[in-house]
């Protein structure tokens, strides 16, 4: 992960518009924020209640998110996904290597297998075509990581899960607020998995959203993001006890009101936010376009990318790291293919364009505090050579 603190330059180096680093994220909070959260704390009702409420209702109404359950991570999400479709010992889900180690880490969790497909240079995201041949009789699911905040090729990978039955599950922890053909990102597959982490571009500071397309599968999801009690549907009875049969495992995975009230004011102006991210998105194609040693990711015009991460190839790269250090500016593969986790098995030579998007992947600075003036002097940088 890049150093997210600011920090002054030391003098007689060019600096950026600013005079700080710039970083490769930033935190955005809203300014209403403050008073939102500080309202939160005065009625001192801070668990899970109504803000949550209305910030899932918010998610779907601006957001196109179907069920969305506001949880307390995005990993929370991803888990809870994979017991609610029913995965676990013996079972393996297909995903693509370029990831972070969440996506992987929660198959794990519930004792399924990740059997890693190879991915598209020229995204980063699964490559479909690698993704058949690797289904055996375990295959339960296909999980899809937007890598960035990039929609994967949904329409074929559901072709493919509709032909062997099998489930598919967004980690679109890079992606609220993208499309796909149309359709927004967390309406499309059975399940889809959002994070409200703190660099991730919709924050609660830490908090999540899984939205289940199925209604009935939405509503286990609910219950058991609380234990496995139906809330809604567990009165209190005389003596002070909910009333309720726990018929299986669930977890304590609710978001708080206090986050929520958080994710409220960030909720406000995201549609402003994001048009803002994609106009640095143009301005930095526009000014590295002709670029030597440096190729661009690749963009099909049937989808929009939410644009967490502005990433690209290039050609000797820690030269490139190490040219943009020294003039204010911070780059970063930000992850790199996790199949080398002794967990996950080990590094897979076999996975030939991950072990080239290894080498070559660099992503520069994309985030709200990032001005126009700012992302021509990057583009500068970038033009002067390395
Ligand atoms: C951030 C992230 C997650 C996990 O989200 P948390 O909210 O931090 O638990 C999962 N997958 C990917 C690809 C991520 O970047």
């Amino acid at each position: 992960m890049a150093d997210i603190t600011p920090m002054p330059l030391l003098t007689g180096r060019p600096a950026p518009p600013g005079g700080q680093f710039l970083p490769l994220f930033s935190t955005f909070v809203h300014p209403s924020a403050q008073q939102r959260v500080a309202e939160v704390l005065q009625t001192t009702f801070l668990s899970e209640g109504k803000l949550v409420k209305e910030f899932e209702a918010r998610l779907a109404s601006e957001l196109g998110m179907v069920h969305p359950a506001a949880l307390n991570s995005g990993t929370s999400a991803l888990h809870l996904a994979l017991e609610v479709a029913g995965i676990g010992p013996g079972d393996e889900v297909i995903l693509a290597p370029q990831t972070f180690i969440a996506s992987a880490i929660t198959i794990v969790q519930v004792g399924a297998k990740p059997v890693f497909a190879d991915i598209q240079y020229e995204t980063g995201n699964i490559d479909p075509a690698d993704i058949e041949h690797r289904i055996t009789k375990c295959t339960k699911a296909i999980m899809a990581v937007h890598w960035g905040g990039y929609p994967c090729d949904m329409a074929e990978i559901q072709a493919i899960a509709t032909r062997h039955g099998l489930i598919v599950i967004e980690d679109a922890a890079h992606s609220p607020g993208a499309t796909y053909q149309g359709q927004p990102i967390g309406s499309i597959a059975d399940f889809t998995c959002f994070s409200f982490q703190a660099i991730k571009h919709l924050t609660t500071g830490d908090g999540g959203a899984l939205c289940a397309r199925d209604p009935e599968r939405a509503r286990e999801v609910f219950r058991r993001r609380w234990f496995g009690i139906d809330r809604a549907n567990s009165p209190m009875n005389e003596v002070g006890e909910r009333e309720y049969d726990l018929t299986d495992v669930g977890y304590k995975y609710h978001l708080s009101d206090y986050a929520a009230a958080l994710g409220l004011a960030n909720l406000d102006g995201f549609d402003d936010r994001m048009a803002v991210r994609r106009a640095r998105v143009a301005q930095y194609h526009a000014g590295l376009q002709n670029v030597p040693g440096l190729t661009h990711f690749t963009h099909q015009p049937d989808r929009e990318s939410a644009h967490w991460l502005f990433g690209f190839h290039v050609e000797n790269r820690l030269a490139f790291i190490r040219a943009l250090k020294s003039k204010g500016v911070a780059s970063s593969v930000v992850h790199d293919g996790i199949d080398h986790n002794t967990l996950f098995g080990g590094k897979r030579p076999e996975l030939t364009r991950q072990r080239r998007f290894d080498n070559t992947q660099i992503h520069i600075p994309l985030h709200d505090a990032l001005t126009a003036e700012q992302v021509d002097y990057v583009i500068d940088v970038i033009n002067q050579g390395w």
